[in-house]
């Protein structure tokens, strides 16, 4: 169980990461994409941060939410709202509790997968940040319904996410790309489901510190 201090301090480890990982996440991008998906989640983690550390008090609700609001609002085409809702998701699921535990992790990340899947219209087998997270979202469910506690729920999604992103290494993308560059992304893993995985990797570091 966390408190809204210890999210706080999660999600600004979060941010942090992904400034580090700015390079690596836009090299997965520039196989298919433009190469730009790590300078994005960069830039969103830069001014989540900012926003973060501005606030003197909040909730783990609040916490969430500006971090997936800040997303929405930096950054431009379909990456900062599917990637916000993530956070947003994640901040609704806190809605009436001081703590963030097993419960409020497992129905975030199950409501993210449909938000995303709600927003870009992307399934399962697509190449995308979905298919790190349905596998995520279900061992979160059985941990929940198995009566895990945070600590070993979040150890279990970390190693299904990671399955989810090696994966899409043989898939071919087909999320609004040519045929030409649906065949290139073969043997190439995708970079929002890399995202996805790194974002639960940092929850799972921070949780088992
Ligand atoms: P852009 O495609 O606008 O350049 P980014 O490079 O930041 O955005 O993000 C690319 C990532 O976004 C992809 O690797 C994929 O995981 C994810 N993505 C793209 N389209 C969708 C979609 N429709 N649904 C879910 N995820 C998507
Ligand atoms: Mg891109």
């Amino acid at each position: 169980m966390l408190t809204s201090n210890e999210v706080k301090e999660m999600l600004i480890n979060i941010a942090d990461m992904y400034i580090e990982k700015k390079e690596e996440l836009s090299k997965y991008d520039s196989v298919i994409g433009d190469g730009d998906h790590g300078i994005t989640m960069a830039r969103g983690a830069k001014a989540a941060k900012e926003k973060l550390i501005s606030m003197e008090e909040g909730t783990c609700r609040e916490y969430f939410k500006a971090y997936g609001r800040t997303l929405v609002s930096t950054l431009g085409g379909a990456i900062g709202p599917l990637f916000g809702s993530i956070f947003i998701e994640l901040s609704k699921a806190c809605k009436g509790t001081e703590t963030f535990d097993i419960n409020e992790l497992s129905d975030g990340i199950i409501d993210a997968e449909i938000k995303v899947c709600d927003l870009g219209g992307a399934k399962v087998g697509d190449k995308t940040m979905v298919d790190a997270i349905h596998p995520t979202a279900e061992a979160l469910l059985k941990s929940k319904e198995a009566g895990d506690d945070l600590k070993a729920a979040i150890k279990k999604a970390v190693e299904a996410a990671n399955l989810g992103v090696q994966a899409t290494i043989p898939l071919i993308a087909k999320r609004g790309r040519s045929k030409y560059l649906q065949e290139k992304a073969i043997g190439h893993q995708d970079a929002g489901a890399t995202s996805f995985y790194y974002f639960i990797k940092e929850m799972d570091k921070y949780i088992n510190r």
